[in-house]
């Protein structure tokens, strides 16, 4: 970890959080280069050198974006915003693929335009649209055809993908007819499958159904003659939140969650999709960026309700809407350890909803006004999810690499609020 304690004092690589929050205030997001880096060469070794595309949906900030394509990651994408930022970071366009179950017309033309490597498919229409359009701008479009194989993900239920209820993907049956009727359309190449059956999985077990699934599927595709040459396994690895920092000064969090075993999913996961011969892909997202970050706040208040302790601080739903979402837990801890007296209170924002919490019933360090408060793992899906509701300022974002540190992102300004908004009326 490249986040720890030193004498009570939290760090990042070789840098103290509190010199950064001094000079930059609170709230802020801070990542560790180091941490990104190791995480994604960990992954890289563990998945044998299969490709990964990051899915930049878990953290898009362009100075993270370059350290993983120097790196030799791809990017997996779900919006033209995407793919915009994507090019915009250096990432070549045979590198870069776009999925999403909704892809509008606009954004579809531009991703033939930029000569992405591949399409990710979700639906038979959608085929229709990007072929007329692909014919429109005279270029052969490769996809992918989404399968949703009905396996439980085992995750909370608004992230997981893979079940059939869930909006993701097509029908195994009835894709077989998909991939026929694209398979003669002059202006597609469907080169491949792709699963996604859901994020922060844990247990190697659905991965594993999800491998043995592709291998009856693919087998059924060559009955009918359809042979592909790509699986895009999809991402979903889980990771590690509660006691993701230990020190002998911070309470131990209860009923210890895990992590994916990345060794299993190599032995087990892996030699199934390697014995089908064809170019395996990863979309990892939150595996490589949640604990290379942190979120940082300063308690504002202590208010004690009936029988509840609150700590309000200025860390709102609108820095870091999991907890409010998903009922998400992150691991908080002091900036400074003042005191080993633990309380247990209500961790909450200043944003008018009683939604607004990042945790409940909260065993932490005795803390103060004033004191600042680390939210850990908050590297995916923390910033890309923020908002200016209650008219806040989305924060800043920090980048810390040995003992140098960089604003890669300012905090939003009063003027930010209102650049987009025009009076009718003058
Ligand atoms: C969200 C998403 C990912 C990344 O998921 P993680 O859990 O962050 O690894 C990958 N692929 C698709 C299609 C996604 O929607």
């Amino acid at each position: 970890m490249h986040f720890y304690y030193k004498v009570d004092e939290l760090y990042c690589e070789n840098v103290p959080i509190r010199k950064i929050v001094e000079e930059f205030q609170t709230p802020i997001y801070i990542y560790s280069k180091a941490q990104v880096i190791e995480n994604f060469n960990l992954l890289k070794e563990s998945l044998r050198g299969h490709k990964i595309l990051y899915a930049l949906k878990a953290n898009s900030n362009p100075e993270i974006l370059k350290i993983l394509k120097d790196l030799g990651a791809g990017a997996d994408t779900v919006s033209a915003g995407e793919i915009y930022i994507a090019l915009k970071s250096g990432f070549k366009p045979s590198d870069i693929s776009f999925a999403g179950v909704g892809k509008y017309d606009e954004e579809i033309k531009f991703a033939i335009e930029n000569d992405v490597f591949s399409l990710n498919v979700e639906n038979e229409e959608e085929i229709y649209i990007i072929a007329k359009l692909a014919e429109n701008l005279n270029k052969k479009v490769r996809l992918l055809i989404r399968i949703n194989p009905d396996i439980d993900a085992r995750t909370h239920p608004y992230i997981s993908t893979g079940i059939k209820t869930s909006k993701f993907g097509i029908n195994p049956d009835e894709a077989i007819d998909v991939f026929k009727k694209a398979g003669k359309m002059p202006w597609i190449e469907v080169i491949g499958i792709h699963t996604h059956i859901g994020s922060q999985i844990t247990d190697v077990e659905p991965f594993i159904e999800t491998a043995k699934f592709i291998l009856r599927y693919i087998e059924k595709l060559e009955k009918e003659g359809i042979k592909i040459s790509h699986i895009d396994f999809g991402g979903g690895i889980g990771v590690k939140y509660k006691n993701a920092l230990k020190y002998e000064k911070l309470p131990l969090e209860n009923d210890e969650d895990r992590e994916l075993n990345l060794n299993e999913f190599s032995k087990e996961v892996l030699p199934l999709l390697e014995s089908l011969g064809c170019e395996i892909m990863f979309e990892p997202g939150r595996f490589i960026i949640a604990n290379a970050g942190i979120l940082v706040g300063k308690v504002l208040y202590k208010k004690k309700n009936r029988d509840k302790n609150f700590i309000i601080t200025d860390i709102a739903m609108t820095e870091l809407i999991r907890p409010v979402l998903y009922g998400a837990y992150h691991q908080i801890v002091p900036v400074e350890i003042k005191s080993t007296e633990i309380e247990t209170a209500d961790i909450v924002g200043p944003v008018c909803e009683t939604s607004d919490f990042i945790a409940k019933d909260r065993k932490i360090n005795k803390v103060s006004r004033g004191d600042y408060l680390a939210v850990l793992t908050s590297g995916a899906y923390g910033f890309v999810a923020s908002s200016n509701y209650n008219s806040r300022l989305r924060p800043a974002e920090i980048l810390i690499d040995g003992e140098n540190y960089y604003l890669i992102r300012s905090r939003e300004t009063f003027s930010d609020l209102l650049s987009k908004t025009i009076l009718a009326k003058k």
